[in-house]
Parts: structure tokens; sequence; C-alpha cells
């Protein structure tokens, strides 16, 4: 079975940093779009202080490292994200506390009670128009892969790519319900949704930085700053 060691689950976190900071005006603009600007300096202010804290955040194994996290998280992200994000990244804290590795099977477990938390925090469901409508279909693909038994976690990353894109488009005319895009009801029909469009982002990322070829097929991933 092939493990996912800690030293990728930090390379992991450590890209999210870079990918938040180097979209961050481009998740306010499209957040602008039908909401009040504010998702990409939300993300980057906490992602900012993870950053720089990097190097000394307690790594004693997966569950402590990804605790810290969500502290930082539920501490320095501003509006509504910081909570949501925060609260994901405390459910796979504990699902992972005490492991020096993953398996398939334990990531998809950590991403499932993720969600669960998200929508118990948020109070989203499924064709919401949130971040959910990109981390349901994800996870219900790696629950495939955990069943077939795919041994190249390369694939999975690279189907879990391929599902946070698609819900670019398939929630694009949809009209947001949660969050602060709701407040302007139709006017978000026809516009992406700035939390899902960074889960793509962030996606389409660790590809790249764990060698796996993917070329994105949605405007939104292809045209984020280089
Ligand atoms: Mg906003």
């Amino acid at each position: 079975m092939t493990e996912i060691s800690q030293a990728t689950v930090e390379q992991a976190v450590k890209t999210t940093c870079a990918t938040v900071l180097r979209n961050e005006f481009y998740f306010s603009d499209l957040d602008g779009l039908a909401g009040d600007g504010d998702f990409g300096t939300s993300l980057a202010t906490g992602y900012r202080i993870i950053d720089a804290e990097f190097d000394s955040l307690d790594k004693s194994n997966i569950g402590a490292f990804l605790l810290k996290i969500s502290m930082l998280v539920s501490k320095h992200v501003g509006g509504s994200s910081g909570p949501i994000w925060g609260t994901g990244f405390m459910r796979a804290a504990m699902l992972s506390k005490g492991k020096e590795s993953l398996t398939l099977a334990d990531l998809t477990d950590m991403l499932g009670s993720a969600i669960e938390g998200i929508q118990a925090r948020g109070g989203a469901k499924l064709g919401d128009k949130t971040l959910l409508d990109a981390l349901i279909p994800v996870h219900e693909k790696m629950k495939e892969h955990v069943a077939a038994g795919t041994a190249d976690l390369g694939v999975v990353l690279k189907d879990a790519a391929d599902e946070a894109e698609k819900a670019i488009d398939a929630t694009r005319t949809l009209v947001a319900h949660r969050g602060r895009a709701s407040q302007v009801g139709e006017r978000s029909s026809g516009t992406p949704d700035p939390g899902i469009v960074s889960i793509a982002i962030i996606l389409q990322d660790w590809c790249k930085q764990f060698g796996v070829d993917r070329t994105p097929s949605v405007a939104e991933v292809i045209n984020q700053p280089a």
C-alpha cells in the first residue's frame, strides 16, 4: 500500500500557502463579482502567518501539525472562511492524531470528516455553491480509488483536480445560498464561486508540486497569476 509521508503533508500545506498568497488579489476579484471581495485577502492574511511561522510549527506528527494549522487558520483567516477552513483542518487533525504517514483510506476519511465538520459549521449542502461543491465530488472520487485499491497516488490527485475543476463549471450558473454571496441573490449566477476556484487551483498546484502531469481546462484555473 502506498503511503503518504508526513513530509508530503507538510509540503502540501507549504504549497497551499504559496497558492493562496499568489492568488490573493485574483481570489478577491472573483469574490467581488458576486460577494464582498474579501475572500483572497481573508485567506492570505492567515496563510501569510502560516508561511512565516512554518519552520517553527509543531511537526511531532501529522495530527499535531494539522492541529496547529487549524488553530492558525481559525485565528487569522478573516470573514466566514476562517471558521470553515479551520473546522476542516481540525477534523483532519483529529483523524491523523499521532500518525507519521497516511494511507489513501486515511486521507479519504480525513476529508470526509472535514466535509461533515464544514457542513455542521456553515449549514451548507451540495448545490449551495460553496467549496463543498468541490470537496464532496473529490471525496467521492477518492472513495472510488480506495475501493479499487489504486496504488498510484498521482492518478488519484489528477482525478481529484479534475473533479474540482468540473465543479467550477457545474456551479457557475447556480445562485449562491450560503455565505455573503447569497445576499446578492441572482447576481451570483454566472460567476464562479471563489471557494470552489481556490480548491481547484490548490489541487492543480499540488499536481505541479508532486510531479503529476495535468493540463487545466477551466478558464479560472488556466488564467490564475503565474
Ligand atoms: Mg467574501
